[in-house]
């Protein structure tokens, strides 16, 4: 039984691949040092592609749900500033290409 113990203490960190001691408790750990968690979880942080609803940039984040690159673009989309639509109605009318927030598009149709 206890051959069998110190078997299953002894595992490969998953980042640097040394071998290191963990406790029955800490079962799951699978890194060897707080180092190389830190580094681990850099490397295999979840992201999210999404693209800006606003300026239609493709952008990165660590939520599925968001809509915006920044905040600047989310303030401008939600909140848009009667000088911004006044630009945006006047290239619209040239048929000039622009970026037009989703809830404008919207109205238009
Ligand atoms: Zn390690
Ligand atoms: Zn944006």
């Amino acid at each position: 039984m206890k051959e069998n113990n110190e078997r299953n203490t002894l595992r490969h960190c998953s980042y640097c691949g040394k071998e290191f001691q963990i406790t029955p408790k800490a079962y799951h750990q699978h890194l060897c040092s707080d180092e190389c968690r830190r580094m681990w979880h850099n490397t295999h942080r979840k992201t999210y592609n999404g693209i800006c609803n606003y300026c239609g940039k493709t952008f990165t984040g660590n939520k599925p749900i968001k809509k915006y690159c920044s905040r600047e673009c989310f303030s401008r989309a939600e909140f848009y500033k009667q000088e911004d639509i006044a630009v945006l109605c006047q290239k619209l009318m040239k048929g000039e290409a622009c970026r037009v927030p989703e809830w404008i598009k919207k109205l238009i149709k």
